[in-house]
């Protein structure tokens, strides 16, 4: 049995990560201060004795003997990471400080959640692991994108000056059930605002792209990417190559939803990716893993989900 600690395990993916890992038979620490991750997501494992929750703030150290560590502590829709944007360039950074150290110290393997937004509002496409990116270093997201890169920087250098064992994963756009009712991202947003009868906010003019992943796809490929041997350590780009407008995703949620919502169109936010498409062949080849959930049937359990959560 191994001892795997999870940072903002109670957060929408953390939450799905810790019950695949506990049903793998594993004993987890979930450590999270629940800025956006809440206790409801973790309900069903509190009381399992190979659950333990921690609330404790990753910006400060926490020791504890683990074999390996999933570090996802860190808000991820742009309107909560940049609610307070030097916490959040704290939390990815001296987060990362903070668990790669631990590594350090117990030997422990450890997997960084970073994201396709170290790409930036991206100049080649679909986007491949060797891209540098193309990102506003001052801009409004740049708390989240540079606090990302930072981190994976810190990843590479104790991986070389120390040998610590890392793998980072750069995840791409994922959707599903647990994700906050008012966590802002786009696919939550369209579902309650149809689920409600509300207008459907798209930004601009709805033609920007995103490429949505269901989270069991997620969760699956960085339980592989943990269990590749030392030597691979990636960035590995894991995410669904369907790509869809912002539009063509309002429109889907309306027909599978039943809705009779309208669409509104609001300013785009700064800095907002005109396109974003992973390549995941590396993944294909490293981990065997693709995505096996079509965005239509992701949509439909996710519907499920807040349908139930809000009482509908
Ligand atoms: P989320 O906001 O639901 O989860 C983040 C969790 O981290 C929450 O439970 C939150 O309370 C916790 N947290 C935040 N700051 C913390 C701190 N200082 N100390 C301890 N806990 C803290 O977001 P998510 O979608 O589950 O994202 C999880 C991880 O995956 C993040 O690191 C995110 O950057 C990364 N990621 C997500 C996506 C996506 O589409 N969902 C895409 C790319 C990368
Ligand atoms: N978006 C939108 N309406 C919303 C929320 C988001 O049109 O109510 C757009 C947003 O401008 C972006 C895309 O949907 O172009 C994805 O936004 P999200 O916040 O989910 O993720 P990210 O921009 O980080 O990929």
């Amino acid at each position: 049995m191994k001892r795997i600690l999870v940072t903002g395990g109670a957060g929408f993916i953390g939450s799905h990560l810790c019950e695949r890992l506990l049903k793998d038979g594993n004993e987890v620490i979930c450590v999270d201060n629940f800025f956006t991750g809440s206790k409801e997501n973790i309900v069903d494992m509190i009381g399992n004795p190979y659950f333990e929750l921690v609330r404790h703030d990753v910006v400060t150290p926490f020791l504890a003997e683990v074999d390996e560590i999933y570090n996802l502590a860190c808000p991820a829709s742009p309107v909560h990471y940049q609610y307070n944007g030097i916490k959040t360039i704290k939390t990815s950074v001296m987060g990362a400080i903070n668990m790669l150290g631990l590594a350090k110290r117990t030997r422990a393997k450890i997997l960084q959640a970073s994201t396709s937004e170290v790409y930036g509002d991206p100049l080649i496409h679909p986007q491949l692991e060797n891209y540098w990116g193309h990102v506003n270093p001052i801009g409004a997201r740049s708390c989240y994108d540079e606090g990302k890169r930072c981190a994976e920087s810190l990843f590479m250098n104790y991986h070389r000056q120390n040998g610590v064992r890392i793998k980072i994963i750069r995840i791409f756009n994922t959707y599903g059930p647990k994700m906050h009712p008012n966590d802002g991202r786009v696919v939550s947003n369209f579902i309650v605002q149809a689920l409600q009868r509300q207008d459907i906010t798209i930004y601009g003019n709805g033609n920007q792209t995103r490429s949505f992943q269901y989270v069991d796809d997620l969760v699956e490929g960085m339980i592989r990417l943990m269990g590749t041997p030392d030597d691979f350590i990636g960035p590995v780009n894991v995410g669904n190559p369907g790509e869809f407008t912002i539009r063509q995703l309002a429109e889907m949620v309306i027909r599978q939803t039943g809705s009779k919502s309208k669409l509104v169109y609001l300013p785009l936010p700064q800095d907002d990716p005109v396109q974003r498409q992973p390549n995941i062949e590396l993944a294909k080849e490293k981990l065997g893993w693709k995505p096996v959930v079509p965005l239509e049937e992701g949509l439909q359990k996710t519907i499920a989900y807040f349908t139930g959560k809000l009482g509908l």
